[in-house]
């Protein structure tokens, strides 16, 4: 299956998409995930990335869609893949389009998590991410880890993402508002959106993205 997941920051795509992934026997790509990857080790794309990402901005569609694409055409994104904050924008959309057109694909589903912006302050403000793993991810009150500062899946460091400032989380909303929801439209012209709540409980979430996901989609 080709999937692509949207919501606003907060949503839980990330923890989401782990577990969707998994149960689908599919690659989780998250270009967020790749950005910080490439800026933990340097590199110029994660040096040219980062200070877009520390302002809550996207990092510019050249660099984007080319590190997206990259990654697609891994052998082990063949037979399928979960997208994660890619495409963000309606100009990542159209390329993602061309780009499986060319070799003949289509996606099946795109998944959107629907959850109102106070909850998504609240969300933002208390994750905590694992260092060593950045699909381990806890909450300070909701589902805090047993050790403080320690994940409990791998024993890696938590730390609180520079971008996850309240200031930042605003201006993230804003950038989602603008540039990534008209997406939602753009896919929904195409039949394939699926909307869910993503409240409650991580496990609820996914048992309905995998209801969802057996049902054609909505148009
Ligand atoms: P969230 O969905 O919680 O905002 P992500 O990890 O998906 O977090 O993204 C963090 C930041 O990485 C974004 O605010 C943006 O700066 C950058 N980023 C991630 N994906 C994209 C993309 N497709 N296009 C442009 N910038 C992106």
């Amino acid at each position: 299956m080709r999937i692509v997941l949207v919501g606003p920051p907060g949503a839980g795509k990330g923890t989401q998409a782990a577990f969707l992934a998994k149960n689908l026997s599919i690659p989780h790509i998250s270009t967020g995930d790749l950005f910080r990857a490439n800026i933990s080790q340097g590199t110029p794309l994660g040096v040219q990335a980062k200070s877009y990402m520390d302002d809550g901005q996207l990092v510019p569609d050249e660099v984007t869609i080319g590190m997206a694409k990259d990654r697609m055409e891994q052998p082990d994104a063949e037979g399928g893949f979960l997208l994660d904050g890619f495409p963000r924008n309606l100009s990542q959309a159209e390329a993602l389009d061309e780009i499986l057109k060319a070799d003949g694909q289509q996606l099946d589903a795109v998944l959107d998590l629907e959850v109102p912006e106070d909850e998504v302050v609240k969300r933002i403000a208390g994750r905590r991410i694992c260092r060593k793993d950045g699909s381990h991810v806890f909450h300070a009150t909701y589902s805090p880890p047993q050790t403080e500062g320690v994940c409990d899946t791998c024993g890696g460091e938590l730390y609180q993402r520079a971008d996850d400032s309240e200031e930042t989380v605003r201006t993230r909303l804003e950038v989602y508002h603008r540039e990534t929801e008209p997406i939602i439209d753009h896919y929904r012209a195409q039949g394939l959106v699926v909307t869910i709540s993503a409240l409650g409980s991580v496990t609820d979430v996914t048992g309905r993205a995998m209801d969802a996901l057996k049902k054609p989609a909505q148009d």
